[in-house]
């Protein structure tokens, strides 16, 4: 799945008024086959709404989104085929809202295995024996007839991945899946979907304000603030060796030696409305200059496509440091 300066803004203010504010400002990344990409940020970063993008519920003003080297955006115009679906799935953060109540278990399984003929008729129980024994839900045969109420908050987003393994996917989008998880059935969770990556080779795009998380599950990281991936890069780069003045205060947040898992990022709204011109980061950032007021930073890369955008990286000598035209 590729992301190429995906554009996404909303109008503000009543229908008279042209002021628009962006959610997403030029956002690219790449996630290959079996890798895990945490997208980590504050609420109201802008997360929901890629993950909304790439699940096709919601469309871009610019950019391009391709799969698997197709473009997405201009085949699929109407919003996710049957087809996009069976390749790119989402598993949302709430799931008690993301299962039916009147349905089993079984039956939110045998769905996408049908629609998308991953299963005949006479296989499907076995099909969804298997899929239930593969998130670790045992006994399937007993958890299968359940229903949702009937299960605890972890099993029922062990359902929620269990039908999006369904459809054999290439691509899963979890935002923020274990959020509303106790913390003891988070790490089962996160472990799962680690799993799922070694060995199927889905590629996952994990979306977290959990930076622990992130740094427990991810190969590499993105740092959303305002719309813009400020940092990006492996994950050991970008949150062992974190360049962005922003992924330092994220960073600064999160206790030495505390049990991550156990502690959520602070969540500290930007005051103020956005700049227009310049670093987003700007009104909050304890280095920013003039320059930062009126100038966006350039992408910056160092080594091993660790990406930072601050104007600093540029007074920081120029040897292992090349702007990226935007
Ligand atoms: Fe801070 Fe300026 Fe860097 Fe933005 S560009 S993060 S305001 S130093
Ligand atoms: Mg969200």
């Amino acid at each position: 799945l590729e992301a190429t300066e995906l554009l996404r803004t909303v109008p503000v203010g009543g229908f008279l008024s042209r002021s628009r504010r962006t959610l997403l400002n030029r956002v690219s990344f790449t996630l290959e086959r079996g890798e895990i990409v945490a997208l980590v940020g504050e609420s109201g970063s802008g997360k929901s709404t890629l993950a909304r993008v790439l699940a096709r519920l919601d469309t871009p003003d610019a950019g391009s989104l391709r799969l698997g080297g197709e473009d997405v955006l201009t085949l699929e115009r109407g919003g996710a085929s049957l087809a996009y679906r069976g390749r790119v799935q989402m598993v949302f953060q709430d799931p008690f809202a993301s299962l039916n109540p009147v349905h089993t278990v079984a039956h939110h399984l045998e769905r996408p295995l049908l629609r998308h003929g991953r299963a005949t008729r006479a296989g499907l129980e076995d099909r969804v024996h298997a899929l239930l024994e593969s998130v670790g839900l045992t006994p399937a045969e007993q958890l299968a007839q359940r229903y949702p109420h009937e299960l605890s908050g972890g099993q029922r987003q062990r359902v929620a991945v269990a039908r999006a393994l369904a459809v054999e996917p290439d691509v899963i989008i979890a935002d923020e899946p274990t959020s509303m998880l106790d913390v003891s059935t988070r790490r089962g969770v996160l472990q799962l979907l680690r799993g799922l990556t070694r060995e199927r080779g889905i590629g996952i795009l994990f979306i977290t304000h959990d930076l622990a998380s992130a740094r427990h599950m991810a190969d590499r990281v993105l740092v959303l603030y305002a719309g813009s991936v400020v940092e990006s890069g492996r994950t050991a780069d970008v949150l062992a060796a974190p360049r962005h003045p922003y992924t330092r205060l994220l960073l600064s947040a999160v206790p030495d030696g505390a049990d991550f898992l156990n502690t959520p990022l602070p969540v500290r709204p930007a005051t103020g409305p956005m700049p227009v011109f310049g670093c987003p980061f700007a009104p909050r950032c304890p280095h920013a200059d003039a320059r930062c007021h009126d100038t966006l930073p350039p992408a910056h890369v160092h080594g091993a496509a660790h990406t930072v955008r601050c104007h600093l990286e540029s007074s920081k000598g120029a040897s292992d440091n090349a702007a990226v035209p935007q």
